[in-house]
């Protein structure tokens, strides 16, 4: 295994037995990325280029349509994502809470350049209302024709909180094929 894996899994005291228990998949970190959009703050958002392509072309098909997008959050590093969970521990929670909002280092979909958080102008960043917005009521109608799918939904397997924020490109999704077209 992966030693920052074993490392991470130690001090933050994630056990093999929680990993299964919880059925999370390990997800590599991606190799080859691409800026697929610039934040307001000038921050570059990192996505693999056939996600990033097919997030581009998903975000002005929502614009013809009247409904602004713009990424939060993308690409994100294994020691990243272990920042994220250091700060969970330290405002307080217990590690079992702590997962329940944010993937185990190793484990999240953003370390693969496929996943983004998006939002919409005019209401709180990463909120679950996010759901009564247009924007998300266009993304549940129209993300699957360009190859991305909500990833937790209320009630998800993997017991994250539902993330209707969170929206992952699977390019071996029959919906993706044809925006791939480096495949
Ligand atoms: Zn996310």
């Amino acid at each position: 295994m992966n030693p920052r894996l074993v490392a991470v899994a130690t001090e933050f005291g994630i056990s093999n037995d929680l990993i299964a228990a919880r059925g999370f998949r390990m997800c590599e970190e991606a190799a080859y990325l691409e800026v697929a959009e610039s934040g307001a703050d000038g921050r570059e958002h990192l996505l693999i280029p056939a996600a990033s392509e097919a997030w581009r072309m998903l975000k002005s098909a929502a614009l013809a349509d009247g409904i602004s997008l713009f990424i939060v959050s993308a690409f994100r590093s294994i020691d990243r994502q272990a920042e994220i969970v250091r700060r969970k521990l330290s405002d307080g929670l217990a590690i079992e809470e702590a997962l329940s909002i944010c993937a185990p280092p190793g484990y999240s979909e953003h370390h693969t350049g496929r996943a983004v958080d998006v939002s919409t102008r005019g209401i709180p960043l990463l909120e679950v209302e996010f759901d009564q917005t247009p924007a998300f009521a266009w993304l549940t109608q129209s993300a699957r024709q360009f190859g991305f799918h909500l990833s937790y939904p209320v009630g998800n397997a993997q017991g994250y909180q539902y993330e209707p924020w969170h929206w992952c490109f699977d390019e071996a999704q029959p919906w993706g094929r044809g925006i791939n077209r480096r495949a």
